[in-house]
């Protein structure tokens, strides 16, 4: 049920105890909204713990309380007690089994992908935010909480990642007010994006090796790096990969896909014009209308083609 940010920050208000979730696979606006969340919550003398169904990138050791964060596959069976599940940055049927093992809980949901399902019991949705971070410093302003550095470095991140450090036509003169905030309250813009930048020789290796397998397609339109499973078993992360693959000049939708294990690719797309969401939605997936991503479960050629047919009659 959707509900807006002043009934849900009265539901937070008056309740004591929180599990803060977010989706599998987390990037930097879900680590970021979780943990500045947690850091709201816990200043206003509430209890909040990050738990999260997967494990994440070690470039994210710069958010403030990472150390902090349960990784519910190192003991699945775990199960949580508090007054609220907080789902962040994604619909429920993203964060594995969280939900499952927070039995009699319930979730309030806080997203601003289009995609999203409306399960939860209550739901604050903005697609037009440009981060689920965002939300979250708004959110932090309906509480009246005052920012200091831990919430700072982790809204920034939020906010920096999910815009491409606002560069992105998401991007919001909103979105930069509520950055410099942050910056005042303790952020430094350098040291997070130098953290989150940073790649192993391996990773540059891998990234060559990935970018081998480019293939343009539809007229220039749609450009793809598609990495079997022989590449993938081998890279470290490919956290960036699609960015170059976006610049190529006259691409529309860019395209990474990765055989994760024989059978089972995850796609991720990006485009300037075309509404990639609706095609990662008629996949199973979901994301916004410029960035959005889908599991298939095919080898990587049929993969391929079910994609790029599914592209064609996407494009604008
Ligand atoms: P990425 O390509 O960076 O993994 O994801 C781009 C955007 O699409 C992110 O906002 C992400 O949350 C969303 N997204 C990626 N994969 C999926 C998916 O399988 N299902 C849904 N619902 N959203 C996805
Ligand atoms: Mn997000």
């Amino acid at each position: 049920m959707k509900i807006s940010l002043e009934e849900m920050a009265q539901k937070i208000s008056v309740a004591n105890s929180f599990i803060i979730t977010v989706h599998v696979n987390p990037d930097g606006d879900a680590l970021g909204s979780a943990l500045g969340l947690k850091f709201i919550l816990e200043g206003m003398g509430k209890e909040a713990k990050v738990v999260i169904d997967d494990k994440w990138d070690k470039n994210f050791s710069i958010l403030s309380g990472i150390e902090s964060v349960i990784n519910l596959q190192e003991n699945p069976e775990e199960k949580f007690k508090a007054d609220y599940v907080i789902l962040l940055d994604a619909s429920i049927d993203r964060c594995g089994k969280v939900i499952e093992n927070c039995p009699d809980m319930k979730v309030l949901n806080i997203d601003h992908h289009v995609s999203n399902d409306d399960k939860a019991d209550f739901l604050y949705l903005d697609a037009d935010a440009p981060a689920t971070a965002e939300i979250i410093y708004r959110l932090a302003k309906v509480l009246k909480v005052e920012f200091n550095t831990e919430i700072a470095v982790n809204l920034y991140t939020g906010m920096a990642t999910d815009t491409g450090f606002f560069r992105y036509s998401n991007t919001k003169p909103y979105t930069m007010i509520a950055a410099a905030e942050m910056m005042e309250a303790g952020a430094k813009p350098n040291k997070i994006s130098e953290a989150l930048e940073v790649k192993s020789y391996e990773t540059i290796k891998g990234l060559a090796a990935a970018m081998q397998t480019i293939e343009i397609s539809e007229n220039g339109k749609v450009a793809g790096v598609y990495l079997p499973y022989e590449i993938v078993k081998d890279l470290d992360t490919t956290e960036g990969f699609i960015d170059q693959v976006r610049i190529i000049e006259g691409v529309d939708v860019a395209v990474l896909m990765k055989e994760k294990e024989p059978n089972l690719c995850r796609v991720s797309m990006r485009s300037k014009e075309t509404n990639v969401s609706a095609i990662a939605q008629s996949l199973g997936g979901g994301g916004h209308i410029r960035a959005a991503g889908a599991t298939i479960e095919l080898p990587l050629d049929e993969a391929k083609k079910k994609l790029l047919e599914v592209i064609n009659e996407a494009l604008v």
